[in-house]
């Protein structure tokens, strides 16, 4: 009886914690597409298209080292100002796209505020979100964008997001490149029973990383896929309508060994 009395207790528990975590039930096919680095091409490739089909999109923007300026390579804050404008998120990459795990505190400050003041004085929404440059992260980090009041911090790892078992501040996420079309395909497949998928993009296509282009005709390629199933197509902090993520916080512990990068 006693046993019995500890799994009921453990199974509401779990019940009630969880339907804490969840505003409302996760639907199936729901993804999120990320997109890194702010390449040109996100202005003049992934925006329109993704506008005419209805997607949202969160666009993790940064100061590439040493070519921002280039604005065949990277967009301008005039460009990034204008994906605002167009309803898409503009969230936080760090300044020079920094390896968060070897920042002092005060660097990995400098490095986010300087993201947030450029969007403060552009009158760019104040970005809640962020990702890890190159999936650099640590515990530290973690406590920091807390007290910096950040809401969901992407990463990597291969793996659907699970809100009640994944951190806030560990999202996991698929990235894509020329040649992982049918790795992509398979993992839009997992946006199902409560998980979400996440979809790291960068260039489409990426003239100075070539190891995560995306090909302008692939690219369309997915959209189509997504449009053509019924996929619900959101930016990461459209998620907040279906996470109360101060609970998910609360009641979740940071998993670093868990897959985290891709
Ligand atoms: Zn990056």
């Amino acid at each position: 009886m006693k046993n019995f009395l500890v799994v009921l207790f453990t199974i509401s528990a779990i019940f009630y914690s969880h339907s804490q975590i969840l505003k409302k039930a996760i639907p199936d096919k729901l993804v999120v597409l990320t997109f890194d680095d702010a390449p040109a091409s996100q202005y003049s490739v992934v925006a329109p298209l993704l506008k005419d089909f209805g997607f949202g999109a969160t666009f993790f923007v940064c100061e590439f080292p040493p070519n921002f300026k280039d604005s065949t390579l990277y967009m301008n804050w005039r460009q990034i100002k204008a994906l605002d404008k167009m309803g898409f998120e503009v969230a936080n990459h760090t300044h020079t796209h920094a390896n968060v795990s070897k920042l002092t505190l005060s660097q990995f400050n400098a490095e986010l505020e300087y993201i947030e003041n450029k969007c403060d004085s552009l009158g760019i929404q104040k970005p809640q979100n962020f990702a890890y440059p190159g999936y650099g992260l640590n515990a530290t980090a973690l406590e920091y964008l807390q007290k910096k009041d950040y809401v969901f911090a992407r990463a990597g790892g291969n793996r659907a997001y699970d809100p009640l078992t994944d951190h806030p501040f560990l999202i996991p996420s698929w990235a894509t490149n020329a040649d992982n079309k049918n790795e992509i395909i398979h993992a839009l497949d997992e946006a199902k029973k409560g998980k979400i998928v996440v979809i790291t993009l960068h260039g489409v296509p990426d003239v100075e990383h070539p190891w995560v282009n995306t090909p302008p005709k692939l690219f369309r390629e997915y959209l189509q896929y997504l449009s053509d199933r019924n996929f619900k197509v959101v930016s990461l902090r459209d998620l907040q309508a279906y996470i109360d993520v101060d609970i998910a916080k609360g009641s979740i512990v940071p998993d670093l060994d868990k897959p985290l990068k891709n």
